[in-house]
C-alpha cells in the first residue's frame, strides 16, 4: 500500500464573491522512501492541498489515506515545515526540537539525546542553547527540519520550505535536504511553485494546472537523473 493516497480530493470554498474550486479532484500516491515534489503556480491550490493533506482543514469531497487511516484532523504520524518557519519564540534550539518528544513524555535523558542527534543531522550541534530570534532564516528552517523529524513521523511535509530564504542559502539547504533524506530514507512531500526546485529534489513531480485546482501530469524524475 502507498504511504500516502490522495484519492479524487476536492474544496470548494464559499468565498465572498462567490465559490472558488481551490481544488478539483485530484489524485496521487506516494509510496514508502519516496520524494514528491507539487510544483504549480501561485493560486494552483497547491497551499489548500498540503492544509487538507496535514489534516489542518477537511476536504469537500474525495479523501486522504496516510499510512492506511483517512486523515480527519491534525496527525501526529506527520511532521510539518513552513515556509515561515513557526518556531516557538521562546523556546531555545533544543527546546525546539525537543518539543514533540515532550508531548511524547520521552524521558529527559532520552530526549536531549535525540536532541543532540537530531542537531547534528541539521548541521546545528553547538546552538542547543540559542534562541530563534539570534538565528539566519536557514539556520531557522534547519531547527523546523529536526523538529519536524523528532517524532519519527511516517510523512514529512513541508510547504515553500525554502521560499523565504536566499538564492544561496537555498541551494545549501537543497543539498542537505536531500543527504538527509537518503541518510533517514523518510517519505517527503514537498510543495513548491519553482519548477527547477521540483526537479532538483523529486523522484515523482505532481504538476498542477493554474485552473481549476487539477493535476496536469504526474512526470517521473528519477530515471533520468543520476543519484548520488
Ligand atoms: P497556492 O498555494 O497554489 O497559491 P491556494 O491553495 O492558496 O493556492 O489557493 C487556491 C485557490 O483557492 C485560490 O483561488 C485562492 O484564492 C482560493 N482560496 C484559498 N483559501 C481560501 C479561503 N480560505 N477562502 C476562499 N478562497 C480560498
Ligand atoms: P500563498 O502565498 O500560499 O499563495 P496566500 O497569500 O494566497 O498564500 O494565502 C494566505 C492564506 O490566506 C492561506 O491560508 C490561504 O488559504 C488563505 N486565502 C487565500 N486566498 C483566500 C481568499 N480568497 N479568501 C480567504 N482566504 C484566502
Amino acid at each position: 500500500a502507498p504511504r500516502v493516497r490522495v484519492d479524487g480530493v476536492g474544496k470548494r470554498y464559499e468565498g465572498s464573491n462567490g465559490p472558488v474550486q481551490a481544488l478539483d479532484g485530484v489524485s496521487f500516491d506516494v509510496a514508502d522512501g519516496e520524494f514528491v515534489c507539487i510544483v504549480g503556480p501561485s493560486g494552483c491550490g497547491k497551499t489548500t492541498l498540503f492544509r487538507i493533506i496535514a489534516g489542518l482543514e477537511p476536504a469537500t469531497t474525495g479523501r486522504v489515506v496516510l499510512d492506511g487511516d483517512r486523515v480527519d484532523g491534525p496527525s501526529t504520524d506527520l511532521g510539518l515545515v513552513f515556509q515561515e518557519y513557526h518556531l516557538f519564540p521562546w523556546r531555545t534550539v533544543a527546546g525546539n526540537v525537543g518539543f514533540g518528544l515532550e508531548q511524547e513524555g520521552v524521558a529527559t535523558a532520552e530526549r536531549e539525546r535525540r536532541v543532540d542527534e537530531l542537531l547534528e543531522l541539521v548541521g546545528l550541534d553547538g546552538f542547543v542553547d540559542t534562541y530563534p530570534r539570534d538565528l539566519s532564516g536557514g539556520m531557522k528552517q534547519r531547527v523546523a527540519l529536526a523538529r519536524a523529524l523528532a517524532v519519527d513521523p511516517g510523512l514529512l511535509l513541508m510547504d515553500e520550505p525554502f521560499g523565504a530564504v536566499d538564492a544561496q542559502t537555498k541551494k545549501m539547504l537543497q543539498d542537505e535536504l536531500l543527504d538527509i533524506w537518503r541518510e533517514t530514507g523518510k517519505t517527503i512531500l514537498f510543495v513548491t511553485h519553482d519548477v527547477e526546485e521540483a526537479v532538483k529534489l523529486a523522484d515523482r513531480v505532481v504538476v498542477m494546472a493554474k485552473e481549476p485546482g487539477r493535476v496536469r501530469e504526474v512526470v517521473d524524475v528519477g530515471i533520468e537523473r543520476p543519484r548520488e
